[in-house]
């Protein structure tokens, strides 16, 4: 299934700012269809402060029902 929008409170590490922001904690894209800027928002938060990027923990599923590793530094695609 694919989780509602929720509120998150993040506190980034860079800077230790505490910020709002939103995220899905999964997302199936067997059933729902997201594009890619979308996943990226609802699984990412980024500090209106100084900028940087943290990754949030979310589950994925891709629309073939597999998933897979979204680490974007290990990615070769
Ligand atoms: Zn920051």
């Amino acid at each position: 299934m694919t989780t509602p929008p929720e509120k998150i409170t993040v506190e980034y590490p860079e800077c230790s700012a505490v910020y709002g922001d939103w995220f899905r904690a999964s997302m199936n894209l067997m059933l729902d269809d997201f594009d890619e800027d979308y996943i990226d928002e609802a699984s990412s938060a980024s500090c209106p402060n100084c900028g940087h990027r943290v990754d949030l923990d979310v589950l994925i599923i891709e629309e073939d029902g597999v998933w897979r590793s979204r680490d974007r530094d290990t990615r070769t695609d």
